[in-house]
């Protein structure tokens, strides 16, 4: 029995959901003398030909909120399906995939960064195409300083292993999926985050992103989220979602959308600056309110990404339509 209060809601919900869930443990992890589960949750229809959508969380431990807003989601939806005829449709023609609780060692030690040391989104095998900024864009200096990669070579860390495993096998079988990685720490306003990070080239799906953006925009025009590739903050080496895309992209046939929420925590410490003196204050909210208007918020946005991978074929472009998206976002993007 884990103490880990995370962890612990996440087998209650399990339970809550087993006629629902089919769960399994991707990998186990130890930290000190605990050891902890790697979960990995799925529902809805198995079929391949079908849209997927994929919510991962708990990468970097000390980003609790991230863990805590899917748990919030996955626990809404399976209480729905007690009574809710639609989302019983709704999964009848789509595959979910959970795994919200990716680093729990880290989270248990209260630590970025595995309890090996290594922070797991500058890992994976994938190097950036000129600097990146001193440590913070990955380095192989010493696990003791954050941001560390691991050594060259070295095959990814287990979370890492588990997590490509996971995407590859239940995402990538499928013709259109998405992924979206729930994190904070960065900036006052909340974004989402595309590939690439290694690199400040666009990515062949921008249309779609650009798309995605105006429909949800559209349909929740007071829910704003600031969209942009990753490099426009910073490169990275070792990204784990530039890989996957990457890999995804050996069949072009396929779609694969790799999205990250980046909760905009510098807001919860201006308003709050008492936070500033406790640990995981910078990363989570502290109050009580605030901490329920960022599940409630973000809520809002997973279960829109689930109805669009549903639906991806009524918004998607193609053809001539698809260029123009592709050269609008292009220019809006990198050439600003
Ligand atoms: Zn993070």
């Amino acid at each position: 029995m884990s103490t880990l209060p995370e962890l612990s809601e996440l087998e209650r919900i399990m339970r809550l959901g087993h006629d629902h869930l089919e769960a399994c443990v991707a990998c186990e992890v130890s930290a000190g003398n605990k050891r902890f589960p790697v979960y990995q949750l799925t529902l809805g229809n198995p079929d391949p030909t079908l849209p997927c959508i994929g919510f991962f969380g708990g990468v970097h431990g000390l980003e609790r909120i991230g863990t805590q807003v899917l748990l919030y989601f996955l626990r809404s939806l399976l209480t729905r399906l007690e009574w809710d005829k639609s989302l019983h449709h709704l999964l009848q023609d789509m595959r979910l995939v959970f795994m919200p609780l990716i680093n729990p060692g880290g989270m248990w030690l209260s630590t970025r960064s595995n309890p090996r040391g290594v922070d797991l989104m500058r890992n994976a095998p994938i190097e950036a195409l000129g600097d990146v900024p001193f440590l913070l864009g990955g380095h192989r200096i010493s696990p003791w300083l954050p941001w560390y990669r691991g050594t060259a070579g070295a095959e990814m860390e287990i979370e890492n292993l588990a997590l490509c495993q996971t995407v590859k096998e239940e995402l990538l079988t499928h013709p259109f999926s998405i992924a979206v990685d729930c994190h904070s720490g960065f900036g006052s306003r909340d974004r989402i985050w595309f590939p690439h990070a290694h690199s400040v080239h666009p990515i062949e799906h921008l249309a779609d992103i650009l798309r995605l953006e105006e429909l949800f925009e559209e349909t929740y025009p007071n829910n704003r989220y600031l969209f942009e590739p990753q490099s426009v903050q910073y490169r990275t080496h070792g990204d784990v979602w530039d890989y996957l895309y990457l890999q995804s992209q050996q069949d072009k046939r396929k779609t694969f959308l790799p999205l990250t929420l980046e909760m905009g925590s510098w807001l919860w410490v201006k308003k709050n600056p008492l936070q500033l003196f406790s640990r995981h204050g910078i990363f989570n909210p502290s109050v009580e309110h605030r901490l329920h208007r960022v599940l409630r918020r973000h809520t809002v946005w997973l279960d829109f990404l689930m109805r669009a991978a549903s639906g991806h074929e009524s918004w998607m472009a193609t053809g001539p339509t698809r260029l123009r998206l592709q050269e609008r976002a292009v220019a809006r993007w990198y050439r600003p």
